[in-house]
Order: C-alpha cells, then structure tokens, then sequence
C-alpha cells in the first residue's frame, strides 16, 4: 500500500467538482503493474466522465493516459520490470495521480528518445489517430480529407498523419490561430466553421469530400453530412459540443448514400494482436508526428485546464505534471 496526490471527484458536475485528495493505492496485483506517473495527458473524455455524460463509479480519479516509470510490478508480469520507462492508455479513469495500479496489457515500453510530457500529450490522441486514417477511412493519397476541431489535441495529429499517407486535409478550427496551426500541421486548406460544408464543396470542384472525421458532435453532423461526396464517409469519433443523438438513417441516402460510423479507440486496440500492431505503427511514425506538447501544467491544476478545454480554449494537448 501506498498513498499519493490525486485529482477525485464524488459527484458529477462542473470543473468545480475536481479536489485535491490523498488516496491508498494497493500493491499490484497478478498481471498489474504500477507506474509513477511523469506526465499524464489530459483527454476531452476525461470532461465526459467528469459531467457524467459516460458513467463511471464514484468517486473516481479521472484520466486515461500517462508516461512515468514502473515502480512495483505484481505477480505474473514478465515483460516489465521497475525502472522501465512507459506510457499507456487505458480502458478505465485513475490517470490524474502521482501513481496508478493497471494491468500490464495496456502499458508499452517508452524508447528513450520520447520525453515523458511529449508521451503523454500523444500517445492515446496518436493510436487514435492510427486508427481512424488508416483502419476505419483508409485514406488514399489525393484523396480530400475534412478534420475538424483541427487544432485541437486530436485534430493536429490527425492532420499529420493525413499528410503523412498523401491525403489531402481540410482543416475546420474556429480562430485565425488555430487554422495557423493545424496548416502548419500539415492540413493543405484550412476553413472556419460558417458555411464549412460549402467551402469544402467549393474546394472540392463541386463533388465535396470522401471523408470527414469529426469529434465535435452535434453542431457538425449536418454539415458534415453536406460536405461530403457520393458514398463518402462520415467518422463520427466524438462529442465535444455534445452527443449527435437520434439520426434518421433515411438522410444517408437523401444525401448520396453516404457511410458513417461511431468507432471508439478501444474496439480498435481490442485484440492483443491489433494492439502490438497499432502501437508498433505509432511508434514508427512518431518522429513524423512532431507531438509538441500544448501546455504543461501542475496536477493540482486539473480544474481550470478542464474548465479551459470546455471552453475552446486550448490548442494541442495539455499535460498535467505531478
Ligand atoms: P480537443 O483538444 O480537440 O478539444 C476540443 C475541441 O473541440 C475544441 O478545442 C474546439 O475546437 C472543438 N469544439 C467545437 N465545439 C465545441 C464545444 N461546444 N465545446 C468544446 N469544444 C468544442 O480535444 P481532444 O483532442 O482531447 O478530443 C477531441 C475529440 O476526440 C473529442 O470529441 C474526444 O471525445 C474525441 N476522441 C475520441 C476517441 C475515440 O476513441 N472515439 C479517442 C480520443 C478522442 P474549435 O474551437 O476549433 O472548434
């Protein structure tokens, strides 16, 4: 047993809910290790759990990712040992603390050259982003891209990565700066979100795009819908400005039998198999990601950076330090 500085919240509610606590943390288990955290990366999902929009047991100590080093490993682990440097996502929250306990399955070796706080602002938001360029659009060089929420954590990455297979990106953020940013991203045009779908089309010669990943939910379906060509597909990966809700399937057809899907990280990186893979393919590419890290901020810090995400105030990813 051990204790450690953790963000928890009882109930859920605004960034508010967020305390500063101490909390025991056992010894691992068979299969478990535990790592004390270096750096740990701040998700929008993180802020759904917080608001409740996806339930979780309470209290709960928010957070899905982070870098640090392997501190106690339980029995039954073989290919990790104290000292390694690692990073990992998650399936369940516990991230916002100086330490967790989970098993090993989800925790990766760190090659040396990636620093902790760079790990942590890319690792989840890059698998992420393997998966949705390359399993679920299978994006073709030439083919036209949209990206929205462009500058956001996820929507740089996957910028670059579009770039990186030939894709040509189509970056939709809400200010000057955050086009500025995701161009340099890599994104070949980059729009703001009035009349976005028509801007694609008009960039598009008239025939919109093959694709668009969207993680803001909501306020973009329709448009992106309309900024799509004949069978293109919609990759719904998110709900920044809340959930899409209830869709007549009609309108697929009404618009050109388009495709959409809602696919989440965690059905991507399921099978041992796919997850070796996966990762093997980000760590590959992840010199070309050029993950620069947003912000870095003090663990105690959780509230406002929640407050401030919430807000569309941030660009890139931010990472909180224990
Ligand atoms: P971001 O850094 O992208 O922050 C969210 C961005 O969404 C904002 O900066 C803002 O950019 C945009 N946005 C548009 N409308 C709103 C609104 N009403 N409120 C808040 N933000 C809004 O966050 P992340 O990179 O952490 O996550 C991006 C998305 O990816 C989220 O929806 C997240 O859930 C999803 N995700 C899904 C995964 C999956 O497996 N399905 C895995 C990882 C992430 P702008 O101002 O330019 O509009």
């Amino acid at each position: 047993m051990t204790q450690v500085k953790a963000i928890r919240f009882q109930a859920t509610g605004g960034p508010e809910v967020l305390e500063v606590v101490h909390v025991d943390l056992p010894d691992p288990g068979p299969g478990e290790v535990r790592v004390r955290h270096r750096a740990i990366g701040v998700n929008f999902i993180d802020t759904y759990h917080r608001r409740g929009l996806y339930p979780v047991a309470t209290p709960c100590v928010p957070g899905v990712e982070a870098a640090g080093v392997v501190e106690a490993v339980g029995p039954g682990v073989t290919r990790l040992s104290p000292g390694d440097r690692v990073v990992y996502f998650c399936d369940t929250p516990g991230s916002y603390a100086e330490a967790r306990v989970l098993p090993e399955r989800w925790v990766v070796p760190l090659p040396e050259p990636i620093d902790f706080a760079e790990a942590a602002a890319g690792w989840l938001k890059a698998c992420t982003a393997e998966f949705l360029v390359e399993r679920c659009v299978r994006a073709q060089p030439g083919q036209w891209v949209v990206v929205t929420a462009a500058a956001g954590g996820m929507g740089l990455l996957l910028c670059r990565w579009l770039a990186e297979v030939g894709a040509v990106a189509i970056a939709v953020a809400s200010t000057a700066e955050k086009r500025a940013r995701a161009l340099a991203a890599g994104a070949a045009h980059a729009l703001a979100y009035d009349d976005w779908a028509a801007d694609v089309r008009r960039l598009t010669d008239g025939c919109g795009a093959h694709a668009v990943i969207d993680g803001v939910g909501r306020t973009t379906f329709h448009p992106a819908l309309d900024a799509l060509r004949r069978r293109g597909l919609l990759v719904s990966f998110g709900n920044a400005s809340g959930p899409v809700g209830p869709v007549d399937l009609g309108i697929l057809a009404r618009k050109g039998s388009l495709f959409t899907t809602r696919p989440t990280l965690f059905d991507y990186y399921a099978e041992p198999q796919e997850f070796a893979a996966g990762t093997a393919r980000v760590l590959s590419m992840w010199p070309k990601l050029q993950v620069q890290v947003g912000a870095r901020r003090p663990l105690d810090a959780a509230a406002a950076v929640h407050a401030e995400l919430e807000a569309r105030q941030t660009s890139g990813s931010t990472v909180l330090e224990p």
